[in-house]
């Protein structure tokens, strides 16, 4: 039986591009639990906001907005889908204009404290696999089991250029590999719940490896744990 008796809690965090969305869903899958994008919440909050026009710098605009927007997400067949009031925003908030402006609003601490609220409540009590930059530290601190999924620079850059190129979106790797640079700068350097790895995380660097092969190393590594 692969799955564990009690269900747990599962929490993953890391760069971008480390592989965190893909291995999270298997792993999910792999153990019948939830699957939370954090990230996603981030996106559409700035979707939102770029959408309406806010000044993504007016920090009580977006506390505002925070409280007042209506966020589903429901991962369904492999897919997610994300909705804003109402409406299905799943394909726009991937851009590279939306990451960089979530990664922007990400870092006022009323926008955060919103978030991480909304986030424990989708994942309190229930078997879930988390993944984001601060769940194993801020939102689920006690978490049954904690990873920090790791890749080198140049392959993360060469994963998230293949997507955005099967976006459709225009960009050499080398514009990809500066926007990472600058966007994970900007999550680690923060003040409020800076990406940073857990104490009690476990390392798991994912590069060379297929999702398949992290999922398992993963799967081990719960299976010692628990
Ligand atoms: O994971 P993803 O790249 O979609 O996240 C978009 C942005 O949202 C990140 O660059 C980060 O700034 C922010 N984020 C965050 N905390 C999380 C998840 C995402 O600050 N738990």
């Amino acid at each position: 039986m692969e799955r564990p008796k009690k269900p747990l809690t599962i929490a993953i965090d890391g760069p971008v591009g480390a592989g965190k969305s893909t291995v999270a869903k298997l792993l999910a899958q792999r153990l019948g639990y939830l699957y939370v994008d954090s990230g996603a919440m981030y996106r559409a909050l700035a979707w939102k906001a770029l959408d309406s026009g806010l000044d993504l710098r007016d920090t009580h605009a977006l506390a505002d907005l925070a409280h007042e927007i209506r966020i589903e997400i429901i991962y369904q067949g492999g897919d997610l889908k994300v909705s804003v009031d109402g409406r299905d925003v799943s394909q726009e908030i991937r851009g590279a204009r939306v990451g960089r402006a979530s990664s922007l609003v990400s870092t006022f601490p009323e926008v955060r404290q919103r978030m991480v609220e909304l986030q424990r409540k989708m994942g309190s009590g229930r078997g879930v696999v988390i993944e984001g930059r601060d769940i194993g530290t801020v939102v689920f601190p006690d978490a049954a089991v904690k990873f920090y999924l790791y890749a080198s620079l140049e392959e993360r850059g060469q994963r998230r250029h293949r997507e955005l190129e099967r976006r459709g979106e225009d960009g050499t790797l080398e514009e990809t590999l500066e926007e990472i640079k600058r966007r994970n700068a900007q999550d680690m350097g923060r003040i409020h719940s800076p990406l940073k790895r857990a104490p009690d995380a476990i390392f798991i660097d994912s590069t060379g490896l297929s999702p398949e092969e992290v999922v398992e190393a993963m799967m081990e590594e719960i299976r010692r744990l628990i």
